[in-house]
Protein backbone atom coordinates (compact mmCIF):
# COMPACT_ATOMS: atom_id res chain seq x y z
CA UNK A 1 0.00 0.00 0.00
CA UNK A 2 1.18 3.13 -1.39
CA UNK A 3 1.89 6.93 0.32
CA UNK A 4 -1.93 8.53 0.44
CA UNK A 5 -1.73 11.49 -2.77
CA UNK A 6 -3.17 14.11 -0.19
CA UNK A 7 0.10 13.96 2.09
CA UNK A 8 2.02 15.35 -1.14
CA UNK A 9 2.63 18.84 -1.47
CA UNK A 10 2.45 18.67 -5.20
CA UNK A 11 -1.02 18.40 -6.48
CA UNK A 12 -0.11 16.95 -9.67
CA UNK A 13 1.76 13.56 -9.24
CA UNK A 14 3.49 12.10 -12.08
CA UNK A 15 1.31 9.15 -13.14
CA UNK A 16 4.38 7.10 -13.17
CA UNK A 17 4.94 7.47 -9.46
CA UNK A 18 1.77 5.95 -8.68
CA UNK A 19 1.10 2.55 -7.95
CA UNK A 20 -1.40 1.38 -10.91
CA UNK A 21 -2.71 -1.33 -8.03
CA UNK A 22 -3.83 0.75 -4.73
CA UNK A 23 -3.72 4.40 -6.89
CA UNK A 24 -1.30 5.75 -4.32
CA UNK A 25 2.26 7.28 -4.46
CA UNK A 26 4.51 4.40 -4.94
CA UNK A 27 6.10 2.49 -1.36
CA UNK A 28 9.61 0.51 -2.00
CA UNK A 29 8.51 0.26 -5.78
CA UNK A 30 9.73 -2.75 -7.24
CA UNK A 31 9.66 -3.20 -11.37
CA UNK A 32 8.20 -6.05 -13.50
CA UNK A 33 10.43 -7.54 -16.26
CA UNK A 34 7.62 -5.99 -18.69
CA UNK A 35 8.85 -2.78 -16.98
CA UNK A 36 5.79 -1.56 -14.52
CA UNK A 37 6.34 -0.29 -11.42
CA UNK A 38 3.99 -1.34 -8.24
CA UNK A 39 4.36 -1.01 -4.35
CA UNK A 40 6.74 -4.49 -3.25
CA UNK A 41 3.47 -5.26 -1.16
CA UNK A 42 0.74 -4.50 -3.63
CA UNK A 43 2.51 -6.64 -6.72
CA UNK A 44 3.56 -9.39 -4.53
CA UNK A 45 -0.05 -9.39 -3.26
CA UNK A 46 -1.43 -9.62 -6.61
CA UNK A 47 0.90 -12.29 -7.51
CA UNK A 48 -0.02 -14.49 -4.85
CA UNK A 49 -3.84 -15.26 -6.90
CA UNK A 50 -2.82 -13.97 -10.56
CA UNK A 51 0.20 -14.52 -11.89
CA UNK A 52 0.38 -11.99 -14.51
CA UNK A 53 1.37 -7.97 -14.43
CA UNK A 54 -1.97 -6.35 -14.11
CA UNK A 55 -1.75 -4.03 -16.95
CA UNK A 56 -0.31 -5.71 -19.92
CA UNK A 57 -0.87 -9.72 -18.44
CA UNK A 58 2.69 -10.12 -19.16
CA UNK A 59 3.57 -13.57 -16.85
CA UNK A 60 5.50 -12.64 -13.88
CA UNK A 61 7.27 -14.25 -10.98
CA UNK A 62 7.54 -13.21 -7.73
CA UNK A 63 11.42 -14.00 -8.21
CA UNK A 64 11.36 -11.45 -11.44
CA UNK A 65 11.10 -8.00 -9.45
CA UNK A 66 13.84 -6.27 -9.21
CA UNK A 67 14.84 -2.62 -8.00
CA UNK A 68 13.79 0.60 -10.01
CA UNK A 69 15.83 2.84 -12.25
CA UNK A 70 17.17 5.08 -10.26
CA UNK A 71 15.78 7.97 -12.44
CA UNK A 72 12.11 6.29 -10.47
CA UNK A 73 13.64 6.61 -6.91
CA UNK A 74 15.09 9.69 -7.58
CA UNK A 75 12.06 10.99 -8.73
CA UNK A 76 10.12 9.68 -5.69
CA UNK A 77 12.46 10.48 -3.28
CA UNK A 78 12.37 14.41 -4.33
CA UNK A 79 8.18 14.33 -3.68
CA UNK A 80 7.71 16.22 -0.56
CA UNK A 81 5.41 14.59 2.00
CA UNK A 82 3.47 15.51 5.38
CA UNK A 83 5.13 13.35 8.43
CA UNK A 84 3.35 10.51 9.45
CA UNK A 85 2.45 12.25 12.72
CA UNK A 86 0.78 14.97 11.48
CA UNK A 87 -2.30 13.53 13.59
CA UNK A 88 -0.22 14.01 16.75
CA UNK A 89 1.02 17.39 15.77
CA UNK A 90 3.96 17.08 13.50
CA UNK A 91 3.55 19.64 10.27
CA UNK A 92 6.82 18.73 8.90
CA UNK A 93 6.98 18.21 5.31
CA UNK A 94 9.81 16.18 3.92
CA UNK A 95 11.20 14.88 0.55
CA UNK A 96 10.28 11.14 1.09
CA UNK A 97 14.17 10.03 0.70
CA UNK A 98 14.77 11.54 4.37
CA UNK A 99 11.14 10.53 5.48
CA UNK A 100 12.27 7.62 7.51
CA UNK A 101 15.13 9.81 8.90
CA UNK A 102 12.70 12.17 9.89
CA UNK A 103 9.81 9.47 11.73
CA UNK A 104 12.95 8.42 13.60
CA UNK A 105 13.30 11.86 15.31
CA UNK A 106 10.29 13.23 15.08
CA UNK A 107 9.45 14.99 18.13
CA UNK A 108 6.06 14.19 17.58
CA UNK A 109 6.66 10.26 16.86
CA UNK A 110 4.95 8.38 20.33
CA UNK A 111 7.74 5.62 20.02
CA UNK A 112 10.89 7.82 19.30
CA UNK A 113 13.77 5.61 17.88
CA UNK A 114 11.06 3.10 16.53
CA UNK A 115 9.69 2.76 12.55
CA UNK A 116 5.78 2.94 12.76
CA UNK A 117 5.81 0.82 9.67
CA UNK A 118 7.71 -2.71 8.27
CA UNK A 119 11.52 -2.14 8.13
CA UNK A 120 12.71 -2.26 4.62
CA UNK A 121 13.05 -6.23 4.50
CA UNK A 122 13.23 -6.83 0.19
CA UNK A 123 14.52 -10.31 0.34
CA UNK A 124 12.01 -10.79 -3.20
CA UNK A 125 13.65 -8.02 -5.00
CA UNK A 126 16.29 -8.98 -7.43
CA UNK A 127 18.56 -6.01 -7.65
CA UNK A 128 19.34 -4.03 -11.11
CA UNK A 129 21.28 -6.65 -13.21
CA UNK A 130 23.08 -6.09 -16.75
CA UNK A 131 22.18 -2.34 -17.03
CA UNK A 132 24.77 -0.27 -18.04
CA UNK A 133 26.10 2.64 -15.63
CA UNK A 134 24.95 5.68 -17.86
CA UNK A 135 21.47 3.60 -17.89
CA UNK A 136 19.40 6.33 -16.25
CA UNK A 137 21.10 8.65 -18.61
CA UNK A 138 19.58 7.35 -21.43
CA UNK A 139 16.92 5.81 -20.26
CA UNK A 140 14.67 6.14 -23.25
CA UNK A 141 17.20 4.65 -25.64
CA UNK A 142 17.57 1.47 -23.74
CA UNK A 143 17.15 -2.12 -25.24
CA UNK A 144 14.18 -3.50 -23.91
CA UNK A 145 15.10 -5.58 -21.02
CA UNK A 146 14.12 -8.98 -22.58
CA UNK A 147 17.26 -8.55 -24.67
CA UNK A 148 19.59 -7.58 -22.53
CA UNK A 149 19.66 -11.18 -21.46
CA UNK A 150 21.11 -11.67 -24.93
CA UNK A 151 18.99 -14.30 -25.72
CA UNK A 152 18.59 -13.52 -29.51
CA UNK A 153 21.43 -12.11 -31.24
CA UNK A 154 19.24 -11.63 -34.88
CA UNK A 155 16.60 -9.88 -32.55
CA UNK A 156 19.28 -7.41 -31.25
CA UNK A 157 20.19 -7.19 -34.93
CA UNK A 158 16.51 -6.37 -36.09
CA UNK A 159 16.05 -3.61 -33.16
CA UNK A 160 19.80 -2.11 -34.38
CA UNK A 161 17.87 -1.99 -38.03
CA UNK A 162 14.86 -0.52 -36.41
CA UNK A 163 17.41 2.20 -34.64
CA UNK A 164 18.84 2.70 -38.15
CA UNK A 165 15.36 3.64 -39.87
CA UNK A 166 14.26 5.46 -36.73
CA UNK A 167 18.11 7.85 -37.09
CA UNK A 168 17.94 7.81 -41.01
CA UNK A 169 14.31 8.90 -40.74
CA UNK A 170 15.23 12.04 -38.39
CA UNK A 171 18.01 13.01 -41.08
CA UNK A 172 15.67 13.04 -43.52
CA UNK A 173 13.73 14.89 -41.15
CA UNK A 174 16.53 17.40 -40.31
CA UNK A 175 17.55 17.63 -44.20
CA UNK A 176 13.98 18.28 -45.29
CA UNK A 177 14.29 21.35 -42.84
CA UNK A 178 17.34 22.66 -43.85
CA UNK A 179 16.20 22.92 -47.29
CA UNK A 180 12.93 24.72 -45.88
CA UNK A 181 15.79 27.13 -44.93
CA UNK A 182 17.77 27.36 -47.97
ZN1 LIG B 1 0.54 0.09 -4.30
ZN1 LIG C 1 3.48 -5.03 -17.17
ZN1 LIG D 1 7.25 14.61 12.16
Amino acid sequence: MGYETARFTSANIDKDLMCPICMCVLEKPVETPCEHSFCEACILQWLQTRRRCPLDNTVVGTNQLCEPSRLLTNQLGRLEIACDFRAEGCTERVPLEYLAAHRLKCPHNPRPGQQPRTADARAAVQPRQGRPAYHDQYEDDDIPSGLEAGLAVGAVAMVGAAIGAVVGGIIDYKRGRNRTHD
